[in-house]
């Protein structure tokens, strides 16, 4: 059966592919049934812990794609990241390629200050 989040569940711990150097953030319950990498497809990937440990601030991935429409969120990932937002829920790097929404959530969660500032869009959101 696939492991099914529940709704306070967050996904808070990296892992890295060995073989091609993708990152991705799986929730702590999925660590033991981690298949193959998604951007190669090859080996099995590693945990490298959890981002931003304990400070009880992580924002999942949903979350952080349902606040898109948030402008605050887009200037903070055009200014930290340098990234251009092209659409609704698509950026795009200063050589004008696509940047996967899923690598934006990592690195901002995985940010200490980053992680804070988005926590709060959504809490403001979401109320
Ligand atoms: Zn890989």
């Amino acid at each position: 059966m696939p492991f099914q989040p529940l709704p306070q569940d967050q996904p808070i711990c990296t892992v890295e592919c060995p073989a091609c150097g993708h990152r991705w953030l799986v929730y702590e319950q999925q660590l033991g049934l981690l298949g193959s990498c998604p951007a190669c497809g090859a080996a099995r990937p590693r945990s490298m812990g959890g981002v931003a440990p304990d400070s009880g601030r992580q924002v999942s991935f949903g979350s952080f794609r349902d606040l898109l429409d948030e402008p605050r969120l887009l200037t903070l990932i055009e200014e930290t990241l340098g990234l251009r937002p092209l659409d609704g829920a698509r950026f795009v790097d200063a050589q004008g390629r696509e940047v996967p929404l899923e690598d934006i959530h990592f690195t901002l969660q995985g940010n200490a200050e980053w992680q804070a500032q988005v926590y709060n869009f959504y809490m403001n959101h979401v109320r």
